[in-house]
C-alpha cells in the first residue's frame, strides 16, 4: 500500500482543510497558492459558520479550540428593514452557537497556523493542468515550473484551472452583482448607520434582486453589499476608479430610501468595490477522472447564500477523510467523496433558493426564512 502525496491547487478555505485534515492523518501534501503571500489580499468578510457543515468541518480538522477563540460574540443577531427605515425583524443573538460568526481572515490564520512551515507554496498560479495518462496529472505555473502528481485537488475557486480536467463547464454571470463599502470606527464616526444595522446582520431587500444587506465585523467596522440586477455593461460604464462618483451613481439607484441605509452606500471609508457574482449550474457534475478532483467554488460555484465557505470546507474535510480512511484505493475514495459532494452540493445549494428574484414582498419572503429556516 502506497500513500499518495497530495497536490491541492488553492489555499481558500476549501484547500486548507483538506491540508490540515490529511495532514492530521500524517499524510503528505503541498498546496500551491497563486498569491505571493498570506496577507497579500485583505481577506474581508464576515462568515457564520453552521453546525452542519463548516463547523463538522474544523471538527475534524482538530481546530475547535482555536475555532472558539475567533468567534464574534452577539454577531448572529438579524435586523430586516424596509427601505423607508421601518424595522420588520429585529432578532438578538440568541447564543445557540448553531451559525457563530468569524472573520474570514481569522479562520484562514488558524487554518494556515495549524499546517507544518513550507505546506503552502505562495505566489505559484496554475495556468493549466494536463493529463500523463493513468492518472497522473502535471500542473504548469505561471513561473514556468510544473509539478507532476498522482492525486490532484483543484481548491482554486470560480476560475478553476483544473475544472477542464473534468468538465467544460464555466461559470456564467447570474445578472446581478454587489458593489461593496466599508465603514470604519462606526459608533463614533457613523452612529445612525450603526444603529440601523444594530449588532450583527441587517438586510433592507426591494424588488427586482435589489437589497443593502450589511454586517458589523470586527473593530467597530460595517461591511455593506449593495445588491443590484444589472448588466455587466451597465456596471462597466462606471468609473470605479472615481470611488466617490462611483458611489453616488450607485446610490441612485435606491433614491427615496432612508438616509441612513443611503449612507452605507455614500458614506464609505475607501472606494466601492464591484464583485459581479458568477455561478456553475446547480447540480454541476462530472464522470469520474483518476488520479484528480474538485472541491468548493472550483465544483459546486452558487450564488452567495451564506453556505459557500461552509461546503468547500465541509468538502475538504470530507475529502481528507476518505482519503485517509484508505489510503491504497484512491479512486474508490474518489468516487465515494464525489458521488456524497454532488448531492450534498445541491443540498446545500439550494438553501435559500427561494428568496431568488422575489418581487412580491421579498421582505416577508426574508423574514419567513430567518424565523422558519431549520436546514437540518
Ligand atoms: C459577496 C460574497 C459573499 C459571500 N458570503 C459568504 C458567507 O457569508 N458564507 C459562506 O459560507 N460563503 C460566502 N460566500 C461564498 C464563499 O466566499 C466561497 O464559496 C468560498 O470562498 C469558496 O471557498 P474555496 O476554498 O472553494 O475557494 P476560494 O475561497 O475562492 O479560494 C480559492 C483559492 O485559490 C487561489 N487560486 C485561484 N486560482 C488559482 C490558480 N490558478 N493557481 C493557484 N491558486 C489559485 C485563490 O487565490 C484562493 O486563495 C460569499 C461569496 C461572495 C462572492
Amino acid at each position: 500500500m502506497t500513500t499518495p502525496h497530495v497536490t491541492i491547487i488553492g489555499a481558500g478555505l476549501g484547500g486548507l482543510t483538506l491540508a490540515r485534515v490529511l495532514h492530521v492523518h500524517g499524510i503528505p501534501v503541498a498546496v500551491y497558492e497563486a498569491e505571493p503571500a498570506p496577507t497579500a489580499r485583505a481577506q474581508g468578510g464576515m462568515l457564520d459558520i453552521h453546525d452542519y457543515n463548516g463547523q463538522l468541518a474544523i471538527e475534524a480538522a482538530g481546530l475547535m479550540d482555536e475555532f472558539r477563540g475567533i468567534i464574534l460574540q452577539g454577531r448572529q443577531a438579524m435586523r430586516i428593514l424596509s427601505p423607508d427605515g421601518t424595522v420588520l425583524l429585529d432578532k438578538p443573538d440568541d447564543g445557540d452557537g448553531g451559525r457563530p460568526e468569524v472573520q474570514r481572515g481569522d479562520l484562514r490564520r488558524i487554518l494556515l497556523g495549524s499546517l507544518p512551515a513550507g505546506t503552502v507554496q505562495w505566489g505559484r498560479k496554475a495556468v493549466s493542468a494536463r493529463s500523463l495518462g493513468e492518472g497522473r496529472h502535471e500542473v504548469t505555473f505561471a513561473d514556468g515550473g510544473t509539478v507532476t502528481t498522482s492525486l490532484l485537488v483543484g481548491a482554486d475557486g470560480a476560475w478553476s484551472r483544473v475544472r477542464p480536467l473534468l468538465s467544460e463547464v464555466t461559470p456564467e454571470y447570474t445578472g446581478t452583482s454587489y458593489v461593496e463599502t466599508y465603514l470604519f470606527d462606526v459608533d463614533i464616526r457613523h452612529p445612525t448607520a450603526a444603529h440601523a444595522v444594530g449588532s450583527g446582520s441587517m438586510a433592507a431587500p426591494a424588488a427586482g434582486s435589489k437589497g443593502i444587506q450589511a454586517h458589523r465585523e470586527k473593530g467597530q467596522t460595517i461591511h455593506t453589499y449593495v445588491v443590484l440586477r444589472q448588466s455587466q455593461e451597465w456596471f462597466g460604464a462606471i468609473d470605479f476608479a472615481d470611488g466617490a462618483a462611483a458611489a453616488a451613481r450607485i446610490a441612485k439607484e435606491f433614491d427615496g430610501w432612508a438616509p441612513e441605509l443611503a449612507a452605507l452606500i455614500t458614506d464609505g471609508d475607501v472606494p466601492p468595490l464591484l464583485r459581479p457574482i458568477f455561478t456553475l449550474p446547480l447540480g454541476h457534475r462530472w464522470e469520474r477522472v483518476p488520479g484528480v478532483t474538485l472541491l468548493g467554488d472550483a465544483a459546486h460555484l452558487l450564488p452567495p447564500n451564506g453556505e459557500g465557505a461552509n461546503s468547500a470546507m465541509y468538502d475538504g474535510a470530507e475529502l481528507g477523510k476518505a482519503i485517509a480512511a484508505h489510503p491504497g484505493d484512491i479512486e474508490a475514495d474518489l468516487t465515494r467523496y464525489e458521488e456524497a459532494m454532488f448531492s450534498h452540493s445541491v443540498e446545500f445549494g439550494s438553501i435559500g433558493a427561494e428568496l431568488h428574484d422575489v418581487d412580491d414582498d421579498p421582505a416577508a419572503a426574508l423574514i419567513k426564512f430567518y424565523t422558519e429556516h431549520t436546514p437540518h
